[in-house]
């Protein structure tokens, strides 16, 4: 969590900027908010166990993230917490299960499924390559990550736009990759 916090502060007016043009250009701005919401969370009352780690960041993102993204990754992690349940440590293919099981929540949350420009379109296609492959890179996931370029968005602000959103790359797509990038990194899944 330290280490996405960082990348989020790197990237936050990248993710905002990537807003501007199908959205409200808050993006990173409401994934900042949310990360240092759950930091503080996490240091003034640290959790004792990995699952309330999960959980803290969780209700940090669903109460303070104004904007969609919020709630969609609070559900996530949420969901996470769950899986995690007594466990300290978690094999890769329970990583893999757990990482599930947040896609799954963002898509119940979100009523949202692949090919909708959102960061499912994130999270569906690199829980299938991790699941798959016992593996993930930065590569594959910038590649994931591009292929929202050319999609059409129909669910969120994005929708809106209808045609006019392709061509862009979509936000909670990339804040996602950055939590992915954070996870192959710290987790040692590469
Ligand atoms: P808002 O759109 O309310 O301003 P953000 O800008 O923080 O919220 O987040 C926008 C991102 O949320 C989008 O780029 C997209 O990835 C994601 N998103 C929006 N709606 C959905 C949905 N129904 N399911 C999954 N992801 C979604
Ligand atoms: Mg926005």
């Amino acid at each position: 969590m330290d280490a996405f916090t960082n990348t989020i502060e790197e990237n936050k007016t990248h993710l905002s900027k990537l807003d501007n043009p199908i959205g409200d250009g808050d993006h990173g701005h409401n994934m900042s908010r949310g990360v240092k919401a759950a930091s503080e969370a996490l240091n003034s009352t640290p959790p004792k166990t990995l699952s309330e780690v999960f959980k803290t960041v969780a209700m940090s993102l669903i109460s303070k993230v104004g904007g969609a993204a919020g709630p969609l990754y609070g559900t996530a992690f949420l969901n996470m917490s769950k899986y995690i349940g007594d466990n300290e440590t978690l094999s890769k293919e329970q990583i893999a299960s757990m990482l599930e099981e947040g896609l799954n929540g963002i898509k119940t949350r979100g009523k949202a499924t692949t090919g909708e420009k959102t960061m499912i379109d994130l999270w569906e296609p690199a829980v299938n390559h991790f699941k798959e492959n016992g593996t993930l890179d930065a590569s594959i996931i910038d590649d994931y990550v591009e292929k929202t370029n050319p999609m059409k968005a129909t669910k969120g602000r994005a929708a809106y736009l209808g045609e006019r959103s392709i061509g862009h790359t979509d936000p909670g797509a990339t804040s996602s990759g950055l939590l992915f990038k954070t996870l192959i990194d710290t987790a040692g899944l590469s």
